[in-house]
C-alpha cells in the first residue's frame, strides 16, 4: 500500500540527483468533495496537484507556488496553489464535458504559468510556456527545458481515489578544471553523471500510473532504482487547506466598490460569495455591507 497524504525526499548517493515522491488520498478526496468535474478534468487537475506539491517542496523559502493553465478548450482554466508547507488548494473551470483527456484538446491553445512568490521578500518569479504537451508532465518538461532552472522531470498520476507523482532533479556540482565532479560519494566523471541522468530518466519513464498510485515509496524506489544507492528521508504531510477567509472576501468586496455591492444588496437582500476552491459560502447582510464601507477598513487587496 502506498503512503497517503505524504511527500518524501530522496537522494542518489553516487550522483548529484535528488527526487521526491508524493501521494494524496484523503486530501485529494477532500479537495474534490464539493466539485463535480468530468473525469478528464478531475484527472488533469489531480496531476497538476501532484506537480504543484512536488515543485513547492523544492522552495527554499516561505512562499507559494501557483500552477495556472489557461486555454481556449473545454477546460479553460485550472489553478493549483501549494505553500512551502505543502498546503494545497485547486480549482478548474470547464465549459462543456471534454471528449479527451489529452491536455492539448482539454485546454486547447493556451499557456501554463508557474508563479513562485516569496512571502518574506515580496518578490515573485513567473515563467510561462505554451501548452504543447499531452499531459501536465510533458508541459512541465517544456517549461524546465526552456527556462534557466535545474534539469527537472516529473511523472504524474491521478484518478478518483489517488494522486501521485515522482520528481527527479539534477543538482549543480562543483566542477573541477579536469572535468571531474564532486558528488556525495567522492568523484565521478562528468560523462558518468550525464549517462546516469539519462538512465534514471529512462527508468522512470517505465513507471506506470498504477505503480505510482499503489506502491509504497520504498518498493517503488527499489523497483525503479535498484542498481543505485538511494537514501530516503522521513516523509512530510501534504494536506488540503483553503486560504479563503471572511477578511479576504470583505477586501474583495471593498475592491469591487460600494455601488456594485449596494446593487447586489438591493437585488438579493444580501451578498453571498462562494469560494471557488473549497465551496465555503460567505454571507453578508445589508448591515454587514454598510459596515464594509464605514470607517477606515484595511486596504483592499483582492482575493489573494
Ligand atoms: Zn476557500
Amino acid at each position: 500500500m502506498a503512503e497517503v497524504d505524504t511527500l518524501r525526499r530522496f537522494v542518489f548517493e553516487r550522483y548529484p540527483f535528488r527526487g521526491q515522491l508524493v501521494h494524496l488520498g484523503p486530501a485529494w478526496k477532500a479537495m474534490m468533495e464539493h466539485h463535480d468535474y468530468p473525469e478528464q478534468v478531475r484527472n488533469a487537475l489531480g496531476e497538476a496537484v501532484a506537480a504543484a506539491a512536488l515543485l513547492a517542496s523544492t522552495l527554499k523559502f516561505h512562499g507559494l507556488l501557483t500552477l495556472q493553465l489557461r486555454g481556449a478548450g473545454p477546460m479553460h482554466l485550472m489553478v493549483v496553489e501549494c505553500t512551502d508547507g505543502l498546503a494545497l488548494r485547486a480549482v478548474a473551470r470547464f465549459r462543456e464535458p471534454p471528449a479527451s483527456g489529452d491536455l492539448r484538446e482539454l485546454s486547447g491553445d493556451g499557456t501554463l504559468t508557474v508563479t513562485v512568490e516569496n512571502e518574506g521578500a515580496a518578490n515573485r518569479y513567473q515563467g510561462v510556456v505554451p501548452l504543447a504537451g499531452a499531459s501536465m508532465s510533458e508541459c512541465l518538461r517544456e517549461y524546465f527545458e526552456s527556462s534557466e532552472q535545474l534539469p527537472t522531470r516529473l511523472w504524474l498520476h491521478a484518478d478518483g481515489e489517488n494522486v501521485a507523482g515522482l520528481l527527479l532533479q539534477r543538482l549543480p556540482v562543483t566542477s573541477k578544471p579536469t572535468g571531474v565532479l564532486e558528488s556525495g560519494a567522492g568523484t565521478v566523471s562528468e560523462d558518468e553523471v550525464e549517462d546516469a541522468w539519462r538512465r534514471v530518466q529512462l527508468v522512470a519513464d517505465t513507471v506506470t500510473g498504477e505503480e505510482l498510485a499503489e506502491l509504497d515509496d520504498q518498493k517503488l524506489l527499489h523497483r525503479l532504482f535498484s542498481e543505485d544507492d538511494v537514501r530516503m528521508f522521513e516523509s512530510t504531510p501534504v494536506f488540503f487547506r483553503c486560504r479563503c477567509s471572511r477578511e479576504r472576501v470583505e477586501n474583495m468586496l471593498r475592491a469591487l466598490g460600494r455601488d456594485e455591492v449596494d446593487s447586489m444588496v438591493e437585488e438579493f437582500g444580501q451578498v453571498e460569495v462562494r469560494c471557488e476552491f473549497c465551496s465555503r459560502a460567505y454571507r453578508l447582510d445589508a448591515v454587514d455591507c454598510v459596515a464594509l464601507f464605514a470607517g477606515p477598513g484595511p486596504a483592499a487587496t483582492g482575493m489573494h
